[in-house]
């Protein structure tokens, strides 16, 4: 009767370091929970292989297409280069091999975008500029904070808002391979208002995939400011560490981390914390106690899902990593503190929410005695609001729609299951949805599951909840 996989979820970053069946299958088993595709290091025709093994190795896992965004880079230089604080360092948009006076950006608008007096920051903010003056495609700066710097490293401006807009005309590339493709999820770098939220969304309704997840990552200032319209128009959202901390003074990643859970999980809308989870594992079989703690800490705020970058993309030991994350947010987990749930009540307080409330209220109370929540769900709507409780047991989401059933992964706490049959009333959904719970060997018949569900008068709605016992509909 045991429930295999972790409540909260694992995501993690597919590359050269997983990219074989092999390493793929291991994942799997450890408990990856949804396979990442990063965009900035992908060209089509490895994320097509990619896609191809993945789907070939597990159907019910979903992919995430995570778009690069305008991501801006420096170009070529000779060799690695330390720049030293005072010096003077010129970012240009002329392409050329750089040296330590001046190298090029690949984004040719910088000139245009920042001013005298705004800072840049270089090779994830470790080193950082001042500019200066800006000459044509020059933009001259000081160096307020030298170290090293080599080809092809990021460059962010941090509060900036760019001319340009995301999705990018490079994400509309990857998007075109998304259309052919079909990911399930798709992330959205460096996001800055909801409008590009819809804009995204308009691109994939016309032209596909229609019905993935749009998550939002919250790695810009504006972005924050501005979670709250990003949030509503999101189906999910990341808290992307990595540029949020280069964006933002990195004392505040914590406590924004902290609060955009809680947004999210208000919401009932997915979230995801990303970045140097388990860094050191890219190198060592064991994590720091501070990473391990980071990751405890994410599960302990109710985050869904955490997520691995370099550790399962590049790292020595991909398996490890995943099998390491799995065994800090298992232990966790069995320690989540039950909050009240009108706290966590949203102001709208829709029935479907009710519903949520009222499920969480039954497992609660007679914890013995509960062996699973069912969930029949067309879309994951309702699923979402009762996982956003947070309920001390499984979710099984029964759904006939596979890509519905791909996507509910990232939830926490769900389980999904297919069902391929057509089913009408209330008894029937209920009967046939908790054989195959029971058949699948989830839970027991001496146990209750707390069901619910719409009713076919009312398409769309979820107004159901009740208590069964599962003896009684297995007969
Ligand atoms: P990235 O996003 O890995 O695509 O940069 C995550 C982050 O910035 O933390
Ligand atoms: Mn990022």
């Amino acid at each position: 009767m045991d429930f295999h996989g972790t409540k909260s979820k694992i995501v993690c970053t597919i590359g050269p370091a997983s990219k074989s069946k092999k390493v793929l299958e291991k994942m799997v088993e450890a408990g990856m929970d949804v396979a990442r595709l990063n965009m900035s290091h992908e060209d089509h025709k490895n994320a097509r292989e990619a896609f191809e093994t993945l789907r070939s190795i597990d159907d019910t896992l979903p992919i995430m297409f995570d778009l690069q965004g305008p991501k801006i880079r420096i170009g070529e230089l000779e060799g690695r280069v330390d720049l030293v604080t005072g010096n003077e360092f010129v970012l240009s948009a002329e392409d050329f091999v750089g040296n330590e006076g001046r190298v090029s950006v690949s984004y040719k608008e910088l000139p245009q975008d920042v001013k005298v007096g705004d800072i840049i920051a270089l090779n994830d903010g470790i080193v950082r500029l001042r500019v200066k003056a800006i000459k044509k495609t020059d933009v001259v700066t000081e160096v307020t904070h030298g170290g090293p710097i080599s080809s092809r490293k990021g460059v962010n401006v941090p509060g900036i808002k760019l001319s340009c807009t995301v999705p990018t005309e490079e994400d509309m590339r990857d998007l075109d391979l998304a259309t052919e493709l079909e990911p399930d999820l798709i992330a959205l770098s460096f996001v800055t208002g909801c409008d590009e939220v819809q804009k995204l969304r308009e691109i994939i309704t016309a032209n596909g995939p229609a019905d993935a997840w749009i998550i939002s990552k919250i790695e810009h200032t504006l972005a924050i400011k501005n979670f709250d319209e990003i949030l509503r128009d999101s189906d999910g959202v990341m808290v992307a560490r990595g540029d949020l901390g280069i964006e933002v003074p990195i004392e505040e990643v914590p406590i924004l981390q902290r609060d955009l859970i809680r947004k999210a999980n208000i919401s009932a809308k997915p979230v995801i914390v990303a970045t140097h989870m388990l860094e050191s594992m890219t190198e060592e079989l064991i994590p720091t106690r501070a990473e391990v703690s980071d990751v405890a800490h994410a599960i302990m705020e109710r985050a869904d899902a955490v997520m691995l970058s370099g550790e399962t993309a590049v790292g020595m030991y991909p398996v490890e990593s995943v099998q390491m994350m799995e065994r800090i947010v298992r232990r966790t987990e069995e320690t989540i503190t039950r909050e009240d749930p009108l706290e966590i009540t949203s102001p709208q307080k829709m029935i479907v929410e009710i519903i949520g409330n009222m499920t969480y209220n039954a497992v609660t109370l007679i914890p013995d005695k509960i062996g699973g929540i069912i969930t029949a769900t067309r879309t994951g709507y309702t699923a979402r609001w009762i996982s956003k409780f947070r309920p001390p047991t499984d979710i099984f989401a029964v759904t006939p729609d596979v890509r519905v059933s791909r996507r509910l992964r990232l939830l926490w706490g769900a389980y999904p299951i297919r069902h391929d049959q057509h089913l009408d009333s209330v008894d029937d959904i209920v009967r046939e949805s908790t054989k195959l719970v029971y058949d699948q060997g989830l839970v027991s018949k001496d146990k209750d599951i707390v069901f619910t569900s719409g009713v076919k008068m009312i398409p769309g709605r979820t107004n159901v909840v009740g208590v069964f016992h599962v003896k009684d509909l297995i007969k």
